[in-house]
Protein backbone atom coordinates (compact mmCIF):
# COMPACT_ATOMS: atom_id res chain seq x y z
CA UNK A 1 0.00 0.00 0.00
CA UNK A 2 1.20 3.27 -1.03
CA UNK A 3 2.03 5.39 2.03
CA UNK A 4 -0.15 8.48 2.74
CA UNK A 5 3.32 9.93 4.54
CA UNK A 6 4.34 13.40 2.95
CA UNK A 7 7.98 13.02 1.70
CA UNK A 8 10.96 14.49 3.83
CA UNK A 9 12.02 17.25 0.92
CA UNK A 10 8.13 18.14 1.01
CA UNK A 11 7.90 18.78 4.30
CA UNK A 12 11.37 20.74 4.94
CA UNK A 13 11.08 22.70 1.49
CA UNK A 14 7.56 23.56 3.23
CA UNK A 15 5.41 22.02 0.57
CA UNK A 16 4.16 19.93 3.29
CA UNK A 17 4.27 21.32 6.99
CA UNK A 18 5.11 24.13 8.58
CA UNK A 19 7.96 25.94 9.93
CA UNK A 20 7.85 24.81 13.39
CA UNK A 21 7.51 20.86 11.69
CA UNK A 22 10.17 21.53 9.37
CA UNK A 23 13.02 22.64 13.14
CA UNK A 24 12.05 19.05 13.93
CA UNK A 25 13.29 17.73 10.94
CA UNK A 26 17.10 17.15 9.51
CA UNK A 27 17.83 19.33 7.03
CA UNK A 28 18.05 19.16 3.73
CA UNK A 29 20.08 20.71 0.83
CA UNK A 30 18.11 23.22 -1.47
CA UNK A 31 19.87 22.24 -4.51
CA UNK A 32 20.02 18.60 -4.79
CA UNK A 33 17.09 17.31 -1.66
CA UNK A 34 20.13 15.25 0.37
CA UNK A 35 19.92 15.69 4.05
CA UNK A 36 22.54 17.51 5.00
CA UNK A 37 24.36 18.58 8.86
CA UNK A 38 23.44 22.37 8.56
CA UNK A 39 20.45 23.73 7.77
CA UNK A 40 21.00 26.99 5.52
CA UNK A 41 23.79 25.08 3.47
CA UNK A 42 24.17 23.41 0.09
CA UNK A 43 25.27 20.01 0.76
CA UNK A 44 28.31 18.68 -1.61
CA UNK A 45 26.71 17.68 -4.40
CA UNK A 46 24.57 20.95 -4.89
CA UNK A 47 27.82 22.76 -4.87
CA UNK A 48 29.14 21.13 -7.43
CA UNK A 49 25.91 21.61 -9.45
CA UNK A 50 26.18 25.61 -9.28
CA UNK A 51 28.30 27.91 -11.84
CA UNK A 52 29.30 31.11 -9.24
CA UNK A 53 30.16 33.93 -11.82
CA UNK A 54 33.82 35.26 -11.93
CA UNK A 55 35.76 37.21 -14.37
CA UNK A 56 36.09 37.78 -17.44
CA UNK A 57 32.25 39.47 -18.31
CA UNK A 58 30.83 42.06 -19.45
CA UNK A 59 31.94 45.72 -17.30
CA UNK A 60 28.26 47.02 -17.14
CA UNK A 61 25.69 44.14 -16.88
CA UNK A 62 28.00 41.29 -15.47
CA UNK A 63 27.29 38.57 -18.21
CA UNK A 64 30.28 35.77 -18.17
CA UNK A 65 32.72 35.86 -21.15
CA UNK A 66 34.10 32.96 -22.27
CA UNK A 67 37.41 34.75 -22.87
CA UNK A 68 39.01 37.56 -21.44
CA UNK A 69 39.12 40.87 -24.00
CA UNK A 70 40.42 43.42 -21.27
CA UNK A 71 39.45 45.88 -19.12
CA UNK A 72 36.14 47.71 -19.26
CA UNK A 73 34.58 45.29 -22.17
CA UNK A 74 31.00 45.53 -22.25
CA UNK A 75 28.65 42.78 -24.14
CA UNK A 76 26.54 43.63 -27.66
CA UNK A 77 23.19 43.86 -25.63
CA UNK A 78 24.84 46.56 -23.20
CA UNK A 79 26.32 48.79 -26.16
CA UNK A 80 22.95 48.58 -28.70
CA UNK A 81 20.61 49.05 -25.21
CA UNK A 82 22.79 50.49 -22.46
CA UNK A 83 20.56 49.79 -19.34
CA UNK A 84 19.94 52.49 -16.79
CA UNK A 85 22.71 51.16 -14.24
CA UNK A 86 26.03 51.59 -14.29
CA UNK A 87 27.42 48.15 -13.57
CA UNK A 88 25.18 44.72 -12.58
CA UNK A 89 26.93 42.09 -10.54
CA UNK A 90 25.59 38.51 -9.75
CA UNK A 91 26.76 35.78 -7.68
CA UNK A 92 25.61 32.18 -9.80
CA UNK A 93 24.21 31.40 -13.24
CA UNK A 94 20.47 31.07 -13.16
CA UNK A 95 19.98 27.44 -13.84
CA UNK A 96 18.34 24.63 -13.35
CA UNK A 97 20.37 23.96 -10.00
CA UNK A 98 20.13 27.26 -8.52
CA UNK A 99 16.27 27.21 -10.01
CA UNK A 100 15.54 25.20 -7.31
CA UNK A 101 17.23 27.19 -4.87
CA UNK A 102 15.53 30.04 -5.82
CA UNK A 103 12.27 28.67 -5.74
CA UNK A 104 12.29 27.80 -2.41
CA UNK A 105 13.62 30.35 -1.25
CA UNK A 106 10.77 32.21 -2.77
CA UNK A 107 8.01 30.56 -2.87
CA UNK A 108 8.33 28.02 0.10
CA UNK A 109 8.89 29.94 2.94
CA UNK A 110 12.49 28.82 3.11
CA UNK A 111 14.06 32.07 4.66
CA UNK A 112 16.87 30.12 6.56
CA UNK A 113 18.85 30.38 2.83
CA UNK A 114 19.13 34.30 3.33
CA UNK A 115 22.24 34.16 5.13
CA UNK A 116 24.13 32.10 2.57
CA UNK A 117 22.87 34.00 -0.82
CA UNK A 118 23.98 37.29 1.14
CA UNK A 119 27.40 36.26 1.65
CA UNK A 120 27.76 34.74 -2.21
CA UNK A 121 26.24 38.29 -3.65
CA UNK A 122 28.44 40.10 -0.84
CA UNK A 123 31.46 38.62 -2.65
CA UNK A 124 29.64 38.99 -6.30
CA UNK A 125 29.72 42.65 -5.53
CA UNK A 126 32.52 43.25 -2.76
CA UNK A 127 34.02 45.94 -5.68
CA UNK A 128 30.90 48.07 -5.54
CA UNK A 129 30.05 47.98 -1.65
CA UNK A 130 31.81 50.38 0.58
CA UNK A 131 29.80 51.75 4.05
CA UNK A 132 28.52 54.68 2.19
CA UNK A 133 26.51 52.27 -0.41
CA UNK A 134 23.09 52.17 -0.03
CA UNK A 135 21.08 48.60 -0.47
CA UNK A 136 18.08 49.19 -2.18
CA UNK A 137 15.73 45.92 -2.53
CA UNK A 138 13.30 46.19 -5.61
CA UNK A 139 10.04 46.09 -4.23
CA UNK A 140 6.81 43.56 -4.55
CA UNK A 141 3.70 45.64 -4.84
CA UNK A 142 1.67 45.79 -1.78
CA UNK A 143 -0.45 43.24 -3.05
CA UNK A 144 1.95 41.06 -3.79
CA UNK A 145 4.09 41.08 -0.49
CA UNK A 146 0.54 39.94 1.14
CA UNK A 147 0.18 37.27 -0.86
CA UNK A 148 3.89 36.06 -0.24
CA UNK A 149 4.03 37.57 3.07
CA UNK A 150 7.52 38.63 2.76
CA UNK A 151 9.70 40.57 0.03
CA UNK A 152 13.03 38.54 -0.54
CA UNK A 153 15.07 40.77 -1.89
CA UNK A 154 14.67 42.63 0.96
CA UNK A 155 16.05 39.86 3.57
CA UNK A 156 19.26 39.37 1.04
CA UNK A 157 19.74 43.22 1.53
CA UNK A 158 19.41 43.34 5.51
CA UNK A 159 21.89 40.43 4.98
CA UNK A 160 24.50 42.39 2.98
CA UNK A 161 24.05 45.27 5.29
CA UNK A 162 24.69 43.19 8.44
CA UNK A 163 27.78 41.63 6.43
CA UNK A 164 29.09 44.65 4.43
CA UNK A 165 27.95 47.69 6.94
CA UNK A 166 26.87 49.23 4.24
CA UNK A 167 23.51 51.52 4.54
CA UNK A 168 20.09 49.75 4.42
CA UNK A 169 17.06 51.48 2.70
CA UNK A 170 13.95 49.64 3.35
CA UNK A 171 11.18 51.69 1.83
CA UNK A 172 12.62 54.60 -0.29
CA UNK A 173 11.64 53.08 -3.60
CA UNK A 174 7.84 51.88 -4.26
CA UNK A 175 6.57 49.68 -6.64
CA UNK A 176 3.44 52.30 -7.92
CA UNK A 177 1.70 49.46 -9.89
CA UNK A 178 1.24 45.67 -10.12
CA UNK A 179 2.77 44.54 -12.88
CA UNK A 180 1.94 41.06 -14.58
CA UNK A 181 5.04 38.31 -14.17
CA UNK A 182 7.34 38.80 -16.76
CA UNK A 183 8.48 35.05 -17.07
CA UNK A 184 6.14 34.72 -20.46
CA UNK A 185 7.01 38.16 -22.16
CA UNK A 186 9.61 38.98 -24.52
CA UNK A 187 12.48 41.66 -24.11
CA UNK A 188 10.94 44.39 -25.62
CA UNK A 189 7.34 43.45 -23.54
CA UNK A 190 9.58 43.45 -20.43
CA UNK A 191 10.72 46.36 -20.36
CA UNK A 192 6.80 48.04 -21.34
CA UNK A 193 5.88 46.17 -19.13
CA UNK A 194 7.68 47.88 -16.31
CA UNK A 195 8.27 51.19 -17.10
CA UNK A 196 6.90 53.94 -14.83
CA UNK A 197 6.66 51.03 -12.32
CA UNK A 198 8.41 52.88 -9.52
CA UNK A 199 8.20 55.58 -7.17
CA UNK A 200 9.76 57.10 -4.42
CA UNK A 201 8.18 56.78 -0.95
CA UNK A 202 7.25 60.50 0.50
CA UNK A 203 9.95 61.94 2.04
CA UNK A 204 12.94 59.21 0.39
CA UNK A 205 13.95 62.33 -2.51
CA UNK A 206 16.67 63.79 0.11
CA UNK A 207 17.75 60.12 0.87
CA UNK A 208 18.28 59.44 -2.49
CA UNK A 209 19.80 62.86 -4.11
CA UNK A 210 23.83 62.32 -4.63
CA UNK A 211 23.49 58.93 -2.99
CA UNK A 212 25.37 55.59 -4.20
CA UNK A 213 22.30 53.57 -4.12
CA UNK A 214 22.92 49.19 -5.12
CA UNK A 215 19.73 47.68 -6.06
CA UNK A 216 19.22 44.14 -4.83
CA UNK A 217 17.14 41.93 -6.57
CA UNK A 218 17.11 37.88 -6.98
CA UNK A 219 17.46 37.09 -10.90
CA UNK A 220 17.88 39.06 -13.60
CA UNK A 221 16.50 37.95 -16.48
CA UNK A 222 16.98 40.99 -18.93
CA UNK A 223 17.41 43.89 -16.51
CA UNK A 224 14.37 45.67 -17.63
CA UNK A 225 13.32 45.37 -14.31
CA UNK A 226 16.23 46.62 -11.93
CA UNK A 227 16.84 49.48 -15.41
CA UNK A 228 13.41 50.87 -14.55
CA UNK A 229 14.01 50.73 -11.06
CA UNK A 230 17.58 52.50 -11.83
CA UNK A 231 15.78 55.35 -14.25
CA UNK A 232 13.24 56.14 -10.98
CA UNK A 233 16.57 57.00 -8.62
CA UNK A 234 18.63 58.74 -11.64
CA UNK A 235 15.52 61.21 -12.10
CA UNK A 236 15.22 61.46 -8.56
CA UNK A 237 19.01 62.47 -8.65
CA UNK A 238 20.67 59.17 -7.34
CA UNK A 239 24.56 59.91 -7.32
CA UNK A 240 25.33 56.51 -9.18
CA UNK A 241 23.10 53.43 -9.12
CA UNK A 242 24.54 49.89 -9.52
CA UNK A 243 22.36 46.37 -9.08
CA UNK A 244 23.36 42.97 -7.15
CA UNK A 245 21.64 40.13 -7.89
CA UNK A 246 21.87 36.49 -6.75
CA UNK A 247 21.43 35.04 -9.96
CA UNK A 248 21.46 35.95 -13.78
CA UNK A 249 19.92 34.27 -16.77
CA UNK A 250 23.13 33.71 -19.17
CA UNK A 251 22.00 32.90 -22.95
CA UNK A 252 20.67 29.59 -23.78
CA UNK A 253 20.33 29.16 -19.95
CA UNK A 254 17.14 28.23 -18.36
CA UNK A 255 14.02 31.18 -18.76
CA UNK A 256 12.79 33.26 -15.51
CA UNK A 257 10.62 32.07 -12.87
ZN1 LIG B 1 26.42 43.51 -20.75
Amino acid sequence: MKSQLPRHADIVSGAAGGPALNALLPPVCPVSNEEIAIAGAVGPSGWTSLQFIAAPCCARCGIPFAAEYGANVECPSCIAAPPDFVTARAAVVYDEASHNLIVGFKHSDRTELAPMFARWMARAGRTLINSASVLTPVPLHPRRLAARRYNQSLLLAAKIAQMTHARLAVSDLIRRRATPPQKELSADARRRNVAGAFGLAKGAAARVKDAHIILIDDVLTTGATLSSAARTLRKAGAGRVDALVLARVVKGGIGAI
